[in-house]
């Protein structure tokens, strides 16, 4: 391999599945880029995805397997699993034991758990954070079409002439797709956008048009659209006739949603609905592109049964440009659907059938396999909880964050006999709970194959060797099933003999009666795995390249091959109305639970602290200010975050990222709040609305710490936490008491070899201090009544990068500098570029998007900050001289 070299891998963050260029020099990666061969992205990647070589790094990793906190070798940690699974299951039986797994690992990962769990402990018992994702997406596709088969590809975007987007950010949430929509766009003019989101988003930035709709009435849109082409004679009657059953009931359910009766229920004003409903009336390559705004709902599968059925009614189904197109959140979570990581199904799109039952024990060799559906995740943690379930394995994922009613789910772990959890990070809110935790490779590390969310499987690789004493999750879960006794049924020495197994079992018995089916790969060389170009599935023999598109033919994996209208009844959400209601989702620079994301400072920088949008007029009535301290509280827990008052939200909404936990803030954990309501088919639950209320928090000072370790938190009203780069320290923000005693604080939690400045100014709360240990600076601390005139985080990160010897001491100390600084945060994390920089350049005459990258390179890379720069230019340019 030469040095430098270049590798090809797949980015482990959203369902886009971005091909990435790794470029390795001395077996450590230096550098990413777009693969621009590779069709998901086209050599685009997301500033989350240009940070990728930031995130790596031994700090943080879990680098040995633990018992009790005690590290132990890997033979020990192997027995340790073994012993306890084998006697739980002996003493309770196997439904004692669940699995939870993750949209992270890769699809080698997924199938041994799976094929382990089901097919040789028992269990029914294997659920997967999938379930919060895109489950109802899944549920609608099975009734719909007779399995969960997503019909587009991404390239359908550039043929497209109406694009729905609903209950998606996509700006945010599917950066590169977003950034397709906007090339689109802007090859055909004609094209129209329309966004259909209580909230007014960065997606907004390109649309034609944006319904607001009251929280949870996108069924009353789709179902009065059923209506509306109905009335209007725009429905493709041949193909409802050829290739679908069920329209009647459907029609008849719909029959009440007259455009009055959706006006009512959704908010929206007549003429819009009527704007949206003619253009989908007219145009014939429609994509309604649907994500988490949709499935997260009591009643997600409904809505997304109520989005498929105006496709089947106007046939825009399997043709170019057309089609209802769920978006995974996860890397993997498609992976995850394709082994049978979801509680209700078996195996390789197979559910519980007797039928597959028997074809999946026949193929795996096992007589154990369960042969019923186990518990979804809110139902399965609920059984932690009772003490039904005495064992969980937990892998690559945190649920004491990401779960509703996540303080239940916390207290379920705790109290649960026996907690494993694989992982890559150490700390975490899930690790905390376990009593044996094993590591894990992370990306960059580990090799197997992802699917994104156009069905198309491409290869990630392991780029630099592993962490510590880190294994693969698939030679960790092998490894017990071998000590378990199932041998000769895990013999795998290599990734490639898991896919090649899966690959086989997806055609096996299969002659047409399951669309999932890989077989043309099952014969796959060492190397031919190795050099595995992206493709999407089916793949029935070894020289296809794929398919493209699903039902071109008009016919579905039914019984009789038709699809299924589903007679859906629109409903508004079942909690009871609250004066405010809580909507959580994703940022643009954040992932998950920032186990990884969190190491990348630059991504820190657009927002390093958790807070809650909430509208002028609302703030206003609570006499909340903006950047205020604030308590969300529901019937389930609480959160303490910072207030941003944002007028883009309408007056009963309260927005908040679902990013922030215990590791980087005190209470924070925004999913403790939700409800664990669930949608009744698919499981998923309820995460967009919660009613809450809202209270103001005294915090009478304010303070920022740059401090080189981890500081005792335990003594301040509010902290959160960020670390710097290659882990050289930590920022923190809080908020204290009055009368807090700093020199106190200082000598009670630093060593006693420090030494500090100090700056006091009784009359406004301004204290710093200049802490440093043989010349090298320690710890800065800047404290104030006033947050605001606390230094900002971009000035605050370079300080440690200053020598303390001259005048910089003494300039840190009175705070000469950070008078000078920038006040505003980055909008452009590639290039670094501020708010304050951008509007200043506005304000000189940089008035488009184009004269402000030519000035200030902000937007000319990832182009995620495309959408903010439009807006800072819409609310800053002077339209006079324009
Ligand atoms: Fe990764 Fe961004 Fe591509 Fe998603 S859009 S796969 S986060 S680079």
């Amino acid at each position: 391999m030469p040095n430098p070299c270049t590798i090809k891998t797949t980015c482990p963050y959203c369902g886009v599945g971005c091909g990435v260029e790794a470029t390795l020099k001395d077996d450590r990666l230096i550098a990413v880029t777009g693969d621009k061969s590779h069709p998901a992205n086209l050599g685009k990647l997301c500033v989350k995805g240009t940070a990728l070589n930031e995130t790596m790094g031994h700090h943080g990793r879990l680098l040995a397997p633990q018992i009790d906190g005690v590290e132990v070798d890997w033979p020990t940690a192997i027995d340790a699993v073994a012993s306890k699974l084998t006697a739980i299951r002996e003493q309770h039986g196997p439904n004692a034991i669940a699995f939870y797994l993750s949209g992270q690992l890769l699809t080698e990962d997924y199938y041994v758990a799976n094929k382990l769990a089901k097919g040789f402990i028992g269990t029914a018992n294997v659920d997967t954070n999938s379930r919060l994702c895109m489950s109802s997406a899944v549920a609608a596709y099975k009734r719909a079409f007779g399995n969960d088969l997503v019909p587009c590809s991404y390239e359908d975007i550039d043929h497209c002439e109406l694009l729905i987007l609903t209950g998606s950010n996509a700006a945010w949430t599917h950066p590169v797709l977003y950034q397709r929509m906007v090339a689109a766009k802007k090859q055909n003019p004609k094209m129209k956008i329309v966004v259909i989101d209580p909230r007014r988003t960065a997606s907004c930035d390109i649309a034609d048009l944006h319904l607001a709709i009251a929280p949870g009435s996108d069924g009353f849109i789709f179902s009065g659209l059923l209506n509306y082409l109905a009335s209007y004679k725009k429905l493709d009657n041949q193909y409802i006739s050829d290739h679908t059953q069920g329209f009647d009931a459907a029609l008849d359910a719909a029959a009440e949603l007259t455009i009055e009766a959706v006006v009512a229920n959704t908010g929206v004003s007549e003429a819009d609905i009527v704007t949206f409903y003619q253009w989908y009336a007219d145009t014939a390559n429609t994509i309604s592109f649907y994500s988490m705004g949709i499935n997260q709902s009591a009643t997600g599968t409904d809505k997304c049964n109520a989005i498929i059925n105006c496709h089947l009614a106007t046939g825009r189904i399997g043709k170019i440009g057309a089609g209802p197109f769920s978006i995974t959140g996860q890397p993997n979570a498609m992976g995850g659907r394709e082994v049978g990581g979801l509680a209700n199904i078996l195996a390789a799109h197979m559910d519980y059938s007797p039928d597959n039952v028997a074809l999946v024990s026949e193929f795996w060799q096992s007589d154990s396999v369960n042969t019923m559906p186990g518990l979804k995740a809110v139902d399965l943690f609920d059984a932690v909880a009772t003490g039904k379930i005495k064992a969980i394995w937990i892998m690559g994922t945190n649920p004491v964050v990401s779960m509703p009613n996540a303080d239940k789910v916390k207290a379920a772990l705790e109290n649960c006999d026996t907690v494993i959890v694989s992982d890559c990070v150490e700390e975490t809110d899930t690790t905390a709970t376990a009593n044996i935790l094993l590591p894990a490779t992370g990306w960059g590390e580990k090799s197997g194959t992802v699917t994104n969310s156009e069905r198309r499987i491409s290869r990630q690789r392991s780029l630099e060797p592993a962490a510590g004493q880190a294994k693969d999750d698939w030679w960790i879960l092998t490894s017990v099933a071998k000590k378990m006794g199932f041998d000769t049924s895990f013999s795998y020495q290599t990734a490639k003999d898991i896919f090649v197994e899966h690959a086989k079992l997806s055609g096996f018995k299969n002659n047409g009666s399951r669309f999932f089916d890989i077989s043309g790969l099952a014969n796959l060389s060492e190397q031919e795995y190795d050099l595995l170009k992206p493709i999407q599935w089916p793949v029935k023999d070894q020289s296809s390249n794929g398919v493209v598109r699903l039902f071109e033919d008009g016919i579905f994996n039914t019984d009789n091959g038709k699809a299924n209208f589903i007679s859906v009844k629109a409903v508004l959400p079942n909690s009871k109305l609250n004066r405010l209601w809580l909507n959580t989702g994703r940022l643009r620079d954040q992932w998950h639970t920032m186990t990884r994301t969190a190491r990348a400072p630059r991504l820190l920088d657009h927002s390093d602290q958790p807070f809650a949008s909430l509208n002028p007029t609302t703030a206003k009535q609570l006499d909340i200010q903006q950047d205020q301290l604030i308590q969300l509280s529901s019937k389930y827990g609480n959160a303490l975050v910072i207030a941003n008052i944002d007028s883009d939200i309408e007056t009963a909404q309260v927005f908040a990222p679902i990013h922030w936990n215990d590791q980087f803030s005190g209470n924070a954990r925004i999913d403790s709040l939700v409800a664990p309501i669930t949608d009744p088919i698919s499981g998923q639950p309820e995460l967009k609305y919660t009613p809450i209320d809202i209270t103001a928090v005294a915090a009478p000072k304010w303070a920022s710490i740059l401090t080189r370790r981890k500081i005792n938190c335990d003594s301040f009203i509010y902290w959160s936490c960020s670390s710097l780069v290659q882990n050289s320290g930590y920022l923190y923000h809080v908020a204290l008491e009055e009368d807090f005693d700093w020199q106190q604080y200082i000598s009670a939690n630093t060593s006693t070899t420090i030494a500090y400045d100090h700056f006091s100014n009784p009359l406004v709360g301004d204290e710093r201090f200049i802490c440093n240990n043989n010349q090298q600076l320690e710890m800065a601390i800047y404290c104030h009544r006033d947050k605001r005139q606390l230094p900002q985080r971009t000035w605050l990160k370079g300080l440690f990068e200053k020598s303390l010897l001259g005048t910089t001491h003494w300039s840190m100390l009175t705070g000469e500098e950070y008078q000078l600084r920038s006040t505003s945060k980055h909008i452009c994390s590639c290039f670094k570029v501020s708010e304050d920089a951008i509007i200043k350049a506005i304000n000189n005459g940089a008035s488009t998007q184009q004269a402000l990258g030519n000035e200030l390179k902000c937007g000319t890379n990832c182009g995620s900050c495309i959408p903010e720069l439009n807006e800072l230019i819409r609310q800053h340019k002077n339209f006079e001289a324009a």
